[in-house]
């Protein structure tokens, strides 16, 4: 194993950051994750084993991964996740330990997760009214995912961020509220342009670009754009005088594939070098075929030799044959 050769792809792009899905099921039916038609979960057989995951974790870590972020569907709704998220916490080299979760339950979980070792959060919040947040997720739980929320910062997680995927004629109304939101507490609220999966309704038209939401939000607030790295795919302000930040993650109209240093591996062990790009390679038939770490490895640089440079632009977009959002993990 060559420890100290780091995964990079053909444009030289240095991979570092691994998301894992631990399941593809979940408790919510989001409008803009899940397709309308009935879902088939596949059968737990198919899915990674929590082994499994933590052998991948070992092995990218090896491989110069230093920050994993544990997604779904819901990651909260696979037994075992807590095991799974202090045993990935104390694999050495992964100094980035996250997670992104719906926030249901987190209202019981969050001193756990800080004990976890767990160095951020991510919870999906796309309106705080009541009626609309049940529309969107078929599940009438704001209250729960509020107190959540409210008990992450109380449990001192570092870096909680919201993220809210604004849809034209959907919440595009609700985005100076979710500003004030971050104004008065220490997280993140954090801007997430729609994208187009497989079933989700997506069109260029409902699409609402950072730069009108920008519109919306400087007349009344005062920013401060915080210098990023390359690899960031946020663009973050301060809010002056207040208590939290914004962001932006502008897939859409700004992409930041240039600086890409992520790869995914879904629930049922496919490897994706980008979010928009099939399973290339099924990492989870190798293992159960015998592999060892260094077929893996020789695999997993392969496939990231066939990375494309970046998603076109949104205008020649169309319903890519993807999978659903919710089957790759945000
Ligand atoms: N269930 C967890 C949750 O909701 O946070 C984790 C999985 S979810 C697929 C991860 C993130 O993807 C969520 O923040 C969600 O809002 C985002 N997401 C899902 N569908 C999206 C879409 N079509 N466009 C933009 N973001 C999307
Ligand atoms: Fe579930 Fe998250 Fe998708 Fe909503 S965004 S349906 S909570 S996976």
């Amino acid at each position: 194993m060559s420890e100290l050769d780091p995964l990079v792809d053909r444009f030289g792009r240095v991979h570092t950051y691994l998301r894992v899905s631990i399941t593809d099921r979940c408790n919510f039916r989001c409008q803009y994750c899940m397709p309308e038609t009935k879902i088939v979960w596949r059968p737990r057989a198919e899915l990674l084993t929590l082994e499994e995951i933590l052998r991948l974790v070992e092995l990218f870590a090896r491989l110069g991964t230093n920050k994993l972020r544990i997604t779904g569907g819901e990651p909260t709704v696979r037994k075992g996740w807590q095991h799974l998220l202090r045993e990935a916490a104390a694999v050495p080299g992964i100094a980035d330990r996250l997670m992104t979760t719906n926030g249901t339950g987190l209202h019981e979980h969050a001193a756990e997760l800080r004990a976890a070792g767990l160095t951020g959060i991510n919870i999906s919040l796309d309106s705080l009214q009541r009626d609309r947040f049940t529309e969107i997720t078929r599940q009438d739980r704001l209250d729960e995912v509020l107190r959540g929320i409210d008990a992450a910062l109380e449990a001192s997680i570092p870096r909680v961020k919201l993220n809210v995927v604004v849809m034209a004629g959907v919440n595009e109304d609700e985005v100076l509220d979710f500003v004030a939101y971050a104004f008065d507490r220490p997280l993140q609220v954090r801007f997430i342009e729609f994208m187009p999966f497989l079933g989700n309704g997506w069109k260029v038209d409902r699409v609402i670009g950072y730069q009108e939401m920008l519109s919306q939000i400087e007349p009344r607030y005062e920013l401060s754009p915080r210098g990023g790295h390359p690899s960031d795919v946020a663009k973050d302000f301060d809010l002056v005088g207040g208590a939290g930040s914004i962001g932006f993650i502008t897939s859409m109209t700004d992409s930041f594939c240039g600086g890409c240093n992520r790869m995914r591996i879904t629930a049922d062990g496919l490897l994706k070098t980008c979010l928009f790009l099939p399973g290339q390679l099924s990492l989870r038939d190798l293992m159960r075929s015998g592999a060892d770490d260094a077929e893996l490895e020789q695999a997993i640089r392969a496939t990231l030799l066939t990375k494309w440079e970046g998603h076109p632009p949104m205008d020649q977009w169309r319903q890519l044959d993807n999978l659903t959002m919710m089957e790759i993990g945000g």
